[in-house]
């Protein structure tokens, strides 16, 4: 086992990690930005070390500068948790070049996912239903229009290398194609420094449902149920349940089954997360996040097990701590995200926290690295603090996660809280009767109320 990891990363996240590493007796090296020199991941590990300016480009996402952390402090292995540098295969080569760990997948799963053409290409090849759309990405178009009028529109045009619900178009008509592609041609380029896009049958009223899976390098591959995260504004996810309220263990085991025979026969390892929309009854591949995701802890609850810890595990050679037999899910749980946003408009809220009160009690979990007189720097993400919390059912959970909303106090800045609580009201919520449109037309229609 490993004696020290560098947290290739900041924030919740970063003490997630941390307590995985603590419990398990591993030392932890903590990097930061010179705007995250009083952050709670610092304050916590065992070491830290200053890699830059708040600009991401020069700290968070400065391999050269992370490697060297790494080297300096001694570390054996380095976990890169979620954005920044999780999903870059480049530095989890060079990071195996220095003879450090990558705890994570290895750089060709890394590459091979990041693709979004190549990995749906790859998804069909192992037995994965997907949506129906371009074999590869789209060379002209004639070609464009002839899939699209076999699909039928609407059609979403996506960026191969796109990611966090950016670079999509919905094509309603095939008048507007040609234009919608040059855009997308062009942002894409802009935004992904790749212009390559696809095209695939925009669907009306799906769920986004996903299955985590755990990998080790003994041939041993489990998945731990699902996660229902329909709950999108901008294709970004608000909150995320597991089990999700459409599906019945049949349909779970399938989809498990299928999942994970396709991540066996590609001889993956560590977490990885298959994501579907599913509507009808049908599962429709969309990509593979070969990371931890944000939404990792309704897993955990329901299912008792350290997702970390088991990437760690995995990364040192060793078997996973269960077979699929082992695995019981109980309960339910809820994950609401937490932003330092306007909960109406959305727009970021930085600053000074000036009163902090976690709730607590049976099944409530913060996942956060907030403390009273924190300053929530402008640089970052707006996420920071998720709250999840676990029922022996459904109800339960809803009852208890209103409570702790209620309780929840951040003050000095303007959150998402008061979104969560109107939301946990809303009667459809309250029946699980959601997809992937209800919550921008709830927000729309809730937007200026107080
Ligand atoms: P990203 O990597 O940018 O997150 P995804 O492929 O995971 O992109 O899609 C993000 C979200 O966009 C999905 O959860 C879903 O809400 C929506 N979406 C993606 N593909 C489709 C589709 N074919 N039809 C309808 N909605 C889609």
């Amino acid at each position: 086992m490993f004696d020290k990891v560098l947290i290739a990363n900041r924030g919740e996240i970063a003490l997630r990690i941390h307590r995985a590493c603590r419990e398990m007796g591993i030392h932890t090296v903590a990097i930061h930005s010179t705007a995250d020199n009083d952050a709670m991941h610092v304050r916590l590990a065992d070491e830290s070390v200053c890699i830059g300016p708040p600009r991401s480009a020069e700290s968070y996402l400065n391999i050269p500068a992370i490697v060297s952390a790494a080297m300096i402090t001694g570390a054996d292995a380095i976990h890169p948790g979620y954005g920044f540098l999780s999903e870059n295969a480049r530095f989890a080569e060079i990071v195996e070049e220095h003879g450090l760990t990558f705890i994570g997948p290895s750089p060709d799963h890394i590459r091979m996912m990041g693709d979004k053409v190549e990995a749906k290409r790859k998804m069909i090849e192992v037995g994965v239903p997907v949506v129906p759309g371009t074999d590869g990405a789209l060379d002209n178009i004639d070609e464009a229009r002839a899939i699209a009028e076999t699909i039928g529109y609407p059609v979403l045009i996506k960026a191969s290398s796109g990611g966090g619900g950016k670079g999509m178009k919905v094509v309603e008509s095939a008048d507007q194609l040609e234009g919608m592609i040059t855009a997308a041609k062009r942002e894409a380029r802009a935004n992904f420094g790749d212009d390559a896009i696809y095209l695939e049958k925009y669907l009306a009223h799906p769920r986004h449902i996903e299955l985590q899976i755990l990998a080790d390098t003994h041939g041993n591959v489990i998945h731990l149920g699902e996660r229902d995260c329909s709950l999108q504004r901008s294709h970004q996810k608000v909150l995320e349940e597991a089990p999700s309220p459409a599906l019945n263990a049949k349909e779970r085991a399938r989809i498990g089954q299928i999942g994970c025979d396709a991540v066996r026969k590609l001889g993956y390892r560590s977490a990885g997360t298959i994501e579907f929309l599913y509507e009808n009854g049908e599962f429709y591949f969309i990509e593979m996040n070969t990371r931890l995701q944000v939404e990792h802890p309704v897993t955990e609850m329901i299912s008792g097990i350290d997702i970390v810890r088991e990437m760690i595990r995995v990364a040192a050679g060793t078997t996973l701590s269960m077979t699929q037999d082992k695995v019981a899910l109980q309960g339910h749980a809820i994950e609401c995200r937490v932003n330092a946003e306007d909960p109406a408009t959305f727009t970021p809220s930085p600053g000074t926290i000036e009163e902090y009160h976690p709730p607590g009690g049976l099944g409530v979990r913060v996942d956060s690295a907030l403390y009273a007189g924190y300053r929530v720097p402008p640089n970052y993400d707006s996420l920071i603090a998720k709250l999840i919390v676990h029922g022996n059912n459904r109800n339960e959970c809803l009852m208890r996660l209103r409570r702790a909303l209620e309780e929840f106090v951040i003050g000095g800045i303007k959150t998402t809280i008061p979104l969560h609580q109107k939301l946990v009201s809303e009667p459809d919520f309250i029946n699980g009767d959601y997809d992937i449109r209800w919550l921008e037309s709830f927000v729309a229609n809730n937007a200026g109320k107080p």
